[in-house]
């Protein structure tokens, strides 16, 4: 299979696979246990979690592993006012109590609403809610400015978070301003079911109450070749970061000119900024077809791709990122989303797209 969907999930990378083996094998101990075996599982998780921590310049005490992206999402936002922006991760958009902050044409979020709506909020209560604006977006690939966002929440003495699960492995992060941030291991290689929520200076409410894990926030014995999966995983995407770029932006611009010289009827979806684009994402849709027959046809050559509606599917519901760039339902519904690692070729991309002019003749 020709694999396309790298922003759904992608494979464990090899040196992930190598360095987890002996913690499901041979160091299987409960952290917690105080034998040679559990001891050597309790080094493991706070070695990883010291090596996240290096990577972002921050303690280990403000990291806190979680299931992934959607419990780091919940944790953060759980029981709090929260305003976010109409194109976030049901995980943060299904908090919503206060407002949604729309974007433009392009995909990026608006710092004037945003401004407008907190000077409101905050004008007349103690109370403050807190602001929840993602790194970069999932279905579009489009970079938010989120430190002028948080530059804005902290002016209104509201906590700002931002959902990096898209963002961490492609970037660097300052975490000056932000206040809390969600990760997944799987979007970098490492392990389904692991993440992590960044909490500055550790303060955090209690996410599950029960034993003393995660310095009595999250309670239940530790997954840790998932931690550790995350922790390799981590390291090796930053190791790389600059030459994983550089790989993932030459098959970014391949692809979208190749898209662009042989589709007349295909139109990027967000920015065509590249600076405020990540390099591994690119979202077109498709005028006078349908992305999931697109997708459908695609297969059938061993091809996965996403499509605008990825978060909903199953639901035949046009995705709420594309209904906020401003595209009607038979846009949104008309769309692909090509997402790559650092893996795939310049030949993945020739292959994919004889397909889909095969597709776009024979669909027509
Ligand atoms: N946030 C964003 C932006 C995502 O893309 C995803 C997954 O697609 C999540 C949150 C959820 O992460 P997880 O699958 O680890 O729960």
């Amino acid at each position: 299979m020709i694999y396309f969907d790298a922003a759904a999930t992608r494979a464990v990378l090899p040196e992930v696979m190598e360095t987890c083996k002996p913690y499901f094998k041979d160091s299987y101990g409960n952290p917690s246990a105080l034998y040679d075996m559990g001891l050597d599982a309790r080094r493991a998780v706070e070695q990883s979690r010291r090596t996240i921590a290096n990577i972002l310049n921050c303690s280990p005490s403000e990291i806190f592993f979680t299931s992934g992206g959607t419990e780091s999402d919940n944790w953060a936002l759980n029981g709090r006012g929260v305003y976010c922006s109409s194109i976030e991760h049901h995980a943060v958009l299904n908090h919503i109590n206060n407002g949604i902050i729309p974007c433009n044409s392009q995909g990026i979020v608006s710092l004037n609403y945003l401004k407008s709506c907190l000077s409101f909020a905050t004008k007349e209560t103690k109370y403050k809610p807190i602001v929840s604006i993602m790194y970069a977006n999932n279905e579009i690939g489009v970079i938010e400015p989120i430190e002028d966002a948080a530059e804005i929440a902290h002016h209104f003495g509201c906590k700002f978070h931002t959902d990096a699960v898209q963002y961490f492995g492609h970037g660097k992060i300052d975490l000056s301003y932000i206040d809390y941030m969600s990760v997944s291991g799987h979007k970098i290689g490492a392990m389904k079911g692991i993440g992590f929520l960044y909490a500055k200076d550790g303060l955090i409410a209690s996410m599950l109450k029960g034993g003393e894990q995660e310095r009595g926030h999250r309670a239940g014995t530790e997954n840790v070749p998932a931690i550790v999966s995350l922790a390799v995983a981590s390291d090796v995407m930053y190791k790389n970061l600059e030459s994983n770029n550089m790989k993932l932006r030459n098959l970014q611009s391949y692809l979208y000119t190749n898209i662009s010289k042989n589709f007349p009827m295909a139109h990027l979806n967000g920015t065509d900024n590249w600076d405020e684009r990540l390099p591994n994402i690119l979202s077109f849709r498709f005028d006078g077809y349908q992305g999931e027959v697109l997708q459908s046809f695609l297969n059938d050559f061993g091809i996965a791709v996403g499509t605008g509606s990825a978060c909903n599917s199953g639901n035949g519901k046009p995705s709420h990122v594309l209904k906020s760039i401003g595209l009607s339902d038979e846009e949104s519904n008309s769309t692909i989303r090509f997402s790559y690692t650092e893996n795939n070729t310049l030949d993945d991309i020739d292959t994919l797209i004889n397909v889909l002019k095969q597709a776009i003749t024979i669909l027509r």
